[in-house]
């Protein structure tokens, strides 16, 4: 396995991968965002074989399931992160193809960073500039192999600011793993995610 840094805007096949393992990762467990109900709002894994959503027949709705993370979505996310100040993003590669990746960010601590990961009041317990680690997924089919963590301690070594902040399910495998690199949950949000926090370099 490799660990590479992307050039973002030199590497349109990259992307491209990364937006299938984003899709892959955040369609299975824990997350389960596969498929979408634009009615109720709940969420069902990309495993889901249902074209409609179950909650909503159970109340005589028939709502049809829309792609949670459609491709072209996070194709252009992807480019929207990468436009931000010290923008860093690294790709694990097996046999030539994207297996796991992980892109963040500086983020100045303020309202707008409250609003930008839905953490109200978040910028009352910061101050100053931070490294936003904004996603770090794994290939379903490669997880448990240690590969998120060697993506985690590669991103923070390519990192411009000293102090590190995330959010993620709360016990989620990204949260065990932040806590075991030193992190520290700051703030509880909603849906269950929590903000959490690593002060210094390992
Ligand atoms: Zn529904």
């Amino acid at each position: 396995m490799d660990i590479l840094t992307v050039k973002p805007f030199e590497s349109p096949d990259t992307v491209r991968e990364i937006a299938d393992v984003y899709r892959k990762s955040f369609g299975g467990s824990p997350w389960n965002e596969g498929y979408l109900c634009p009615a109720c709002g709940r969420t069902y894994p990309l495993s889901a074989k249902e074209d409609l959503c179950p909650a909503c027949a159970e109340r005589s709705n028939s709502i049809l399931l829309v792609e949670h993370w459609p491709i072209g979505r996070v194709i252009s996310d992807f480019y929207h992160e990468m436009t931000k100040s010290d923008s860093v993003c690294v790709i694990a590669r097996s046999e030539g193809h994207v297996i796991g990746f992980a892109w963040g960010y500086a983020v100045f601590s303020g309202p707008d960073l409250d609003m930008h990961l839905d953490a109200p009041g978040l910028h009352e317990s910061l101050c100053g500039r931070y490294f936003y680690l904004d996603e770090c997924a794994v290939d379903p089919d490669f997880q448990g192999k240690g590969i998120g963590k060697t993506l985690l301690r590669e991103i923070l070594d390519r990192r411009t600011e000293d102090r590190v902040i995330l959010r993620t399910k709360d016990r989620s495998p990204m949260f065990h793993l932040t806590e075991k690199e030193g992190g520290r949950t700051i703030r509880h949000i909603s849906d269950e995610r929590v903000i959490m926090r690593l002060l210094s370099r390992p």
